[in-house]
This record gives C-alpha cells, sequence and structure tokens, in this order.
C-alpha cells in the first residue's frame, strides 16, 4: 500500500474509534509527510495539536500504521504549513476525506472484503449517553433491546433531525451486544456505505456475497435509512434482507431523519414493514439535558467548566449536540492553546455570531444566498451553462449544503438542479481540496457561511 493509502486507512480507523468532534479537532488536517526507514513524520497545523498528537494519540497512530503493514520506530509531528507547502516533494497525504470515502476505496476493490470490520465504534456506549427529555423513551428502547435482542421492537425505528445522538445509540445497542451478550456477527452500516457496496456488488457481480453477508448477521443496524430513498434495486434487495432476518428473530435497527412515511419514494411494502415493530421520535435533548452533556464531554477531557460557560453553551447552541459537541472543542483548543481556562467572557466573544443564528435554515437560502455573493442570478447558478463563473458557484454552493446541512449527495444535486448524484461528489470534493490552498476561496465560503447567520 501506499503512504497515502496507509494515511486514509489509518485516519478511517481512528476516526471510527474517536468521536467525530475529537477526529474533526485534531486529525483534520494532518498529512503523512514522510517514512524515512522507519521515522514516520507526520504534519499537524499547530503546536497545540501537535502536543496533544504527541501526548494523547501517538499510542494510537504508531499502532494503526504498524497494522496497516508500516515497520514503525518512530513517530514526529511537524508543524506544517498547507497553504505555503503545495506541491512539495514530499506531497502530503491530506486527511481531508471523512471516513466514507475510505470504507468505500476499500470496498470498491474485487474481494469486497467484510471482514475488516463491522462498523462499530466503540466509543458510543450507553454509558456516556445522557439520558434527558427528548431522547428518553429511544433511550429505553435501545436497553431493552440489548438486553432481548429480536423479540419486542422489531424493527426498531429512531428518527429524528442531525446530530441529535441517534447514531450514537444506535452503536450503543451494537456495542453492548457484542460486549455483553457475545454476539459474534452485530453488523453497523450507514446507508451511503450499504447502496455504495450494493453498487460494487453489482458491478463485480458478487451481489449473492452481499446478500449472504447481511442476511446472516445476528443483528442488522442501518444508519440514515432516509438516503435509500428512490433506490429501487437496493430498496428491493434490503426487502428481501429485512425478510430473512426477521423471520430469524433476528433484531433489525434503523434510524432515519423522518419517519417512515415522509421518506419519499420508499416502496409501500418496506414503509409497512418499517412500521412492523416500534417508531420512537428523537428530538434534541432539553437544556438541563444538553447541560449535562457539556459537563460530562468536558470531563471527558479532565476540565472542569464553570456553571455559567455550561448554561452559556446550552442556551445558545440549540441546533443539535453536535454543534454543540463542536462548540465546546473549539473552546477547549481555545483555551487550552493560550494556557487559559474558560471563562463566561471568552466563551461569549468566541460565540457571539452564532447567538443570532436561526435554528432553520433552509437549502433553498444557502443556494440563494451563494448565488447572490458572486453576483449571479439564481436561474444561472440552477442552469445548465458550463462557464467558470457560473460553475465555481455551483460548486461551491454544493459544498456548503454538504457542511451546513449534512444533505445526501443526491439531495444536493436535486438542489441544484442537477440529476446526477457524482456530480456533487465532485463538487464538493473539488471545494474542499482547493479551499486547503486558495484563500481567496476559503474566505468566500467563510463569507457565505456567515451571512447565512445574520
Ligand atoms: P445523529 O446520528 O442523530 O446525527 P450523533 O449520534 O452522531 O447524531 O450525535 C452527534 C454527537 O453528539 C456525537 O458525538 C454524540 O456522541 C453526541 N451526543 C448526542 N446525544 C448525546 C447524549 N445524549 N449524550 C452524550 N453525547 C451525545
Ligand atoms: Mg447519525
Amino acid at each position: 500500500m501506499q503512504n497515502d493509502n496507509i494515511w486514509q486507512a489509518v485516519l478511517g480507523e481512528i476516526e471510527l474509534s474517536i468521536s467525530h468532534g475529537n477526529f474533526i479537532t485534531w486529525f483534520k488536517n494532518t498529512c503523512l509527510l514522510s517514512n524515512n526507514s522507519g521515522v514516520i513524520t507526520i504534519g499537524v497545523t499547530n503546536v497545540f495539536i501537535k502536543q496533544q498528537l504527541e501526548n494523547k494519540f501517538c499510542d494510537l497512530i504508531i499502532k494503526l500504521l504498524t497494522k496497516n503493514g508500516l515497520k514503525v520506530k518512530s513517530v514526529e509531528f511537524k508543524i506544517y504549513n498547507f497553504v505555503g507547502n503545495k506541491n512539495t516533494d514530499d506531497e502530503p497525504i491530506k486527511s481531508n476525506q471523512s471516513s466514507l470515502k475510505t470504507i468505500s476505496k476499500q470496498t470498491n476493490s474485487n474481494s469486497l472484503s467484510h471482514s475488516y470490520r463491522q462498523g462499530l465504534n466503540e466509543k458510543y456506549t450507553f454509558d456516556n449517553f445522557i439520558v434527558g427529555d427528548g431522547n428518553e423513551l429511544a433511550f429505553a428502547a435501545c436497553q431493552a433491546i440489548a438486553s432481548q435482542p429480536g423479540t419486542r421492537y422489531n424493527p426498531l425505528f429512531i428518527y429524528g433531525g442531525v446530530g441529535i445522538g441517534k447514531t450514537h445509540l444506535i452503536q450503543a445497542v451494537g456495542n453492548a451486544l457484542v460486549k455483553d451478550k457475545n454476539f459474534s456477527k452485530v453488523l453497523y452500516i450507514s446507508t451511503e456505505q450499504f447502496v455504495q457496496e450494493f453498487v460494487d456488488a453489482l458491478r463485480f457481480r458478487k451481489t449473492a456475497d452481499f446478500a449472504s453477508y447481511y442476511r446472516t448477521a445476528d443483528v442488522l443496524i442501518v444508519d440514515d435509512v432516509q438516503f435509500i430513498a428512490g433506490k429501487e434495486k437496493m430498496q428491493e434487495e434490503f426487502f428481501h434482507t429485512f425478510n430473512a432476518l426477521h423471520q430469524a428473530n433476528k433484531q433489525i435497527i434503523i434510524s432515519s431523519d423522518k419517519p417512515p412515511k415522509d421518506i419519499p419514494t420508499l416502496e409501500e411494502r418496506l414503509r409497512s414493514r418499517f412500521a412492523w415493530g416500534m417508531s420512537i421520535d428523537m428530538q434534541n435533548p432539553d437544556f438541563e439535558t444538553r447541560c449535562a452533556i457539556i459537563q460530562t464531554k468536558a470531563a471527558e477531557q479532565n476540565i472542569e467548566l464553570p456553571a455559567d460557560v455550561v448554561d452559556y453553551l446550552s442556551t445558545n447552541i440549540q441546533t443539535n449536540i453536535r454543534e454543540l459537541e463542536g462548540a465546546l472543542n473549539q473552546l477547549l483548543a481555545f483555551c487550552e492553546m493560550r494556557a487559559l481556562d474558560p471563562t463566561l467572557s471568552i466563551v461569549s466573544s468566541l460565540f457571539s455570531s452564532i447567538k443570532n443564528r436561526p435554528k432553520h435554515l433552509s437549502a433553498k437560502q444557502i443556494v440563494e444566498k451563494t448565488a447572490r455573493y458572486f453576483q449571479i442570478q439564481l436561474e444561472e447558478i440552477l442552469g445548465s451553462k458550463r462557464d467558470k463563473d457560473i460553475v465555481m458557484p455551483r460548486q461551491v454552493a454544493m459544498y456548503i449544503l454538504r457542511n451546513e446541512l449534512h444533505l445526501s449527495f443526491p439531495k444536493i444535486a436535486k438542489e441544484l438542479g442537477r440529476k446526477d448524484h457524482t456530480t456533487a461528489i465532485h463538487s464538493v470534493e473539488k471545494i474542499e481540496k482547493e479551499a486547503k490552498i486558495n484563500m481567496d476561496l476559503k474566505k468566500a465560503i467563510n463569507d457565505i457561511t456567515d451571512k447565512l447567520y445574520v
């Protein structure tokens, strides 16, 4: 394997073993700079991240580099200027891709090897999930399933907005079953990955392998099933998988951003099966629960936050827990870098702009504001012209849709009037890459994003 593939593989595994917020904070801009006879140099953006990686993650990195085939003598961290070092001899391998990409890269191979992991992230447990108004019903159902899988709520269908803890909770069930019940084949898969694997299986004529792999699971956990909308063949395959598992009393857990009745172009027979068991609406937790979550996440990093700081974050970041966790990480990084203790005045100056953010931002607003920023007409950004000054804003709009609203690629394509979702994938990747080296572009994205929230 080449260095870039190795680093992507390492990042893929790290992403599965730590929380999303931590992954973004510590590993977002990292790269494998060089390997000199086993002395591995990892590039990072600042001294704070360097220290954190040295102190907290060095062993894990060495372990994973070794696992991926490198003979490691030592690992060093070097502050690396990503902007100025474009195309140097040791062209770095950046971590600008999500693990999804890493996964699809691996599954693109002919072998369709499933053995490397079952998709579970050990960090998501019941123990570190804070229960309160908004998630207690979902929590109780998940615990019941962990103690008696396949019997009561089958399937369990959990739905709710982004970042409110669905993935955490359904992974916690999987982890509990592996740990406490010694279940050997608990499979967790995101629907985007599920679809990608299915497409690969079709392409490489391995559909029988695909089917038997999933139909022999002890427990199947399918995350974000809304992405199955409009994919007829996949729905048919899933229908048969569902039946096989359900008949054998194997537990099925499904999550979605909306209830089955609101998922467009979902086949009726799947819709009705999803309603066979129990459907639970999960909400953003209430104020007290959000406070408890912030305190717990800070305590995990050995930091005790003053009550007014906790209060401020919980009051002002109400969108979802993912954002709350991101804000906390930003605050802690800011303070640690300057050797300050977090205070109300620091937190309020850092997040004053967030305070006024509207809770609901639509895809349409993003497209309109992007067009306006680049001074082109809405019809042009949505139209078919391929001129450079229209294509670039269109790609930027797709990038912002992905980052701010976490829309699926098919949905992003649709919002921009495109039929083919690969255009959206390509655009988002292109802008992501380019924004790292083109400061004008980066500034434009920041300006547009800021404007969205005023
Ligand atoms: P979703 O799948 O609904 O989009 P996630 O499960 O990815 O959301 O949650 C986003 C982040 O918030 C994760 O890091 C998760 O650990 C954290 N989180 C959400 N709810 C809770 C909770 N009740 N207790 C602790 N952490 C939580
Ligand atoms: Mg999720």
